[in-house]
């Protein structure tokens, strides 16, 4: 399967927080952009200082060359705050609005409940319309073992430093706080070594129309 599939269509990318996304699949975004896809970055809520976190996520997705959409447009909002069916309703206004040839999404293996209701909410979205759905790799800033199967790869070899840059954009998050960020590196790396290719991005499968 070719990410061609997806040229002249949108492709929504969801993430619970600002950088989610840009960890899980910087290096996938990039790629879809260049091949032609138009590439919708959804941030469902932006926690701590929403100024400076908000900056940062549109600088990630210009790098990326991904719209940048906040879902819950308001500062001190925390996703947890939501109900289920809210957090679903807000999902669907995106899918509607979008038809998303793709969507990718957090997966069940994360950690962070918050990070799980994102996924929950985007499971109920493949209700409305078929769009190829995949999760990513659940991350942190920190390394914790987690659940995670991907069962296809994406061949990031040309994007990883793209997605280097994506991730350094949320300075707040790590340059600012001592949090080194080479690790996301050697996890594409090592990503990459499973399917012969330099550097990779796993995702899981939700469902996927050949
Ligand atoms: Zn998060």
């Amino acid at each position: 399967m070719q990410l061609e599939r997806y040229a002249g269509k949108t492709v929504l990318a969801l993430g619970a927080h600002p950088d989610d996304v840009e960890l899980g699949i910087g290096g996938t975004l990039a790629r879809l952009r260049r091949a032609g896809a138009r590439v919708v970055l959804a941030v469902v809520s932006v926690p701590g200082d929403y100024a400076v976190r908000r900056r940062e996520a549109e600088r990630a997705a210009d790098i990326l060359g991904a719209e940048l959409r906040v879902l819950i447009d308001a500062a001190g909002k925390r996703i947890e705050d939501f109900r289920h069916c809210d957090l679903v309703a807000l999902v669907d206004r995106e899918v509607k609005d979008l038809a998303p040839a793709a969507l990718l999404s957090h997966g069940r293996a994360e950690f962070h409940h918050d990070h799980v209701m994102v996924h929950e909410a985007a499971l109920a979205a493949q209700r409305l319309r078929y769009f190829d759905f995949f999760t990513y790799q659940p991350n942190f800033c920190r390394p914790v073992p987690v659940a995670f199967q991907a069962r296809a790869f994406v061949d990031i070899s040309e994007t990883i430093e793209t997605k280097m840059r994506a991730i350094e954009a949320h300075a707040s998050q790590f340059s600012q706080r001592g949090i080194a960020t080479d690790i996301f590196r050697d996890m594409s790396r090592l990503a990459g070594r499973l399917v012969g290719v330099q550097y990779a991005e796993g995702l899981d499968v939700g469902r996927l129309l050949l």
